[in-house]
């Protein structure tokens, strides 16, 4: 069996190692890469934080295993004694609603506990009393994650899939696929920039945010665009101490990174565009987060911009939620795709899950399905409401 996956960002590298330490595998296994230094990748650019604060059940499991993966990640990921170096630090999400959100807040704590989630809702008094050096003006309720949640580093955790799989037997091309050859139901070949083709029995699309032009080239659509987010570096003189990752009302979200934080917010719908260029505009900062960081943490009105970067979310437009399995009109055609900025907390227990689907037929350990794609074919959104 040959399998051929698109896009070895840290979802079709963690797919290779689970489809390569699977007795079930055998055959060959190749990664269609277009640039290893991942350069535009989310997987290099991400904010790369883990919460278990989804409003969905399947979001919520898939996060659990997933800290549960990178706790131990030494003993699964390390090639010749080397593990990668993820330096995960468990510290919670804490989550700020307005009067609006308040419900929203509430409903998705009811499903975060009854799927096992630590979390505690917090009245302001108990939040200021917890965080002092925050304030707590027009915060109504919130939600506080108590284990289970925090960051990592995530190029560590591409490259340790990447090696891994290296070293399992996967061989990566560096070369840009630009064409898909399909007969009926069924995906027979890609064509690459050299004018290569390679045959296949199974194909991915893992290209991240940009699955759907993969997808196009199978004739299929698939709702899933390039959108650019911002994130910004800065430091201050009093930093606030064991700051959690605080998202506010006002849509920023906020985070400790080495000696200083980093930030960002989505921009407004207007502004949105697909294929922005990767660029991250001071302006931005200075009128639409700033002036809400300083509000919020007063401590933050002397912040100094350090740096900023800028990397595309794979939106999907359709719910906001990966699009998992095979498409319905093409049998052999799996994706990985549309993971809305919520992707590389997922990798590990997605590369697992696709793996099983491919080589088992179905999920052996997780139930992915709510997530498979065919809910587009059917028309079924399942949106996430806690998008960050
Ligand atoms: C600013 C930012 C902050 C984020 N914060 C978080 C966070 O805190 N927590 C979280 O869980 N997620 C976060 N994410 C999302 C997360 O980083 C992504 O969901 C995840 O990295 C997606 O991985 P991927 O492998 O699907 O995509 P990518 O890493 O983009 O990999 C796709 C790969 O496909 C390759 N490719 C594309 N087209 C072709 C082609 N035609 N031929 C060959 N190769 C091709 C590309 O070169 C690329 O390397 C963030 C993303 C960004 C941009």
């Amino acid at each position: 069996m040959r399998i051929v996956i698109i896009g070895g960002g840290v979802m079709g590298s963690a797919l290779a190692w689970w489809l390569l330490r699977d007795l079930a595998f055998s055959g060959e296994l190749v990664v269609v890469e277009r640039d290893p230094s991942y350069r535009q990748a989310s997987s290099a650019l991400s904010a790369s934080s883990i919460r278990q604060q989804f409003s969905i059940p399947v979001n919520i499991a898939i996060s659990r295993f997933g800290f549960a993966f990178l706790r131990r990640v030494d003993g699964l990921l390390a090639v010749d004694g080397e593990a990668p170096a993820l330096s995960l630090l468990e510290r919670g999400y804490l989550i700020l609603a307005g009067e609006r959100g308040e419900s929203v807040l509430r409903a998705n704590h009811e499903v975060q506990r009854a799927h096992g989630v630590e979390v505690a809702l917090l009245a302001p008094d108990e939040l200021r009393a917890r965080f002092p050096w925050l304030s707590v003006e027009g915060v109504a309720l919130a939600s506080l994650g108590l284990s289970g949640e925090g960051w990592f580093d995530g190029w560590a955790l591409l490259q340790g899939f990447r090696r891994a799989a290296i070293a399992l037997g996967a061989r990566y091309l560096t070369e840009e696929v630009v064409a898909g050859e399909r007969r009926g139901s069924r995906a027979m070949a890609v064509r690459l920039a050299s004018g290569e083709r390679i045959a296949g029995d199974i194909f991915v699309d893992a290209a991240g945010p940009w699955a759907g032009r993969i997808a196009a080239m199978f004739d299929l659509e698939l709702p899933v665009e390039a959108r650019r987010r911002c994130v910004y570096m800065f430091e201050t003189p009093e930093p606030p101490a064991e700051a959690p990752l605080l998202v506010d009302p006002s849509g920023f979200w906020c985070r400790p990174e080495g000696r200083g934080f980093i930030c960002g917010r989505p921009p407004s719908p207007e502004e949105d565009l697909p294929d922005l260029p990767l660029i991250a505009e001071d302006r931005f900062f200075e009128e639409e987060i700033w002036p809400h960081l300083a509000h919020r943490v007063p401590a933050f009105e002397r912040l100094r911009l350090h740096s900023s970067w800028a990397g595309y979310y794979a939106w999907n437009r359709f719910d906001q939620n990966a699009l998992l399995g095979p498409h319905p009109e093409v049998e052999n055609l799996h994706f990985m795709a549309g993971f809305s900025g919520h992707g590389i907390q997922q990798a590990p227990a997605i590369g697992r899950g696709i793996a099983e689907r491919i080589l088992h037929g179905r999920y052996l350990g997780l139930d992915l399905s709510p997530l498979d794609v065919e809910r587009l074919v059917a028309g079924r959104p399942l949106r996430e409401q806690a998008v960050i």
